[in-house]
């Protein structure tokens, strides 16, 4: 549920992916999805509609680029690296004040070809950010 340096990311077809090999921040969220059109709407407020989602920008990102040859069926779970919610004892989803900082990072390593959407969220309707997002650097390399 947790992921952390040593977590392999597998395929639908349990091939592995990913490896996350350094992680200095310990605490990413597999479980709370993206944000999306309909779970601001009803998490928030019906004239929330209109913000920004997530799944809408991957979405997007994938009509842009037919040259991938993926639709709607090929986007899957999302990793919320950086964000807290933990499960409470009651087995509750909680959004919990953030534990990252500045300069905290992850590190993987590709162990096949994948493509990467990324949605630097900036979700300001909950206080998962301190309703302050910050920017984000990726870097690739060989
Ligand atoms: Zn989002």
């Amino acid at each position: 549920m947790y992921l952390t340096a040593g977590t392999v990311l597998l395929s639908n077809e349990g091939n592995p992916m990913l490896e996350i090999v350094a992680d200095t921040c310990g605490r990413h969220d597999t479980l709370g999805g993206a944000c999306a059109t309909e779970s601001n709407t009803v998490r928030y407020a019906l004239q929330k509609r209109c913000m920004h989602a997530c799944r809408d920008s991957w979405l997007l990102a994938v009509a842009e680029h037919e040259e991938f040859g993926m639709s709607k069926r090929d986007i899957t779970h999302n990793i919320n690296f950086f964000m807290n919610v933990p499960v409470t004892p009651e087995g509750c989803l909680r959004f919990a004040d953030g534990i990252s900082d500045a300069g905290k990072y992850v590190e993987l390593t590709a162990k096949m070809d994948v493509l990467v959407l990324i949605s630097n969220c900036p979700q300001l309707n909950n206080p998962c950010n301190a309703y302050n997002p910050t920017p984000i650097e990726i870097l690739i390399w060989n």
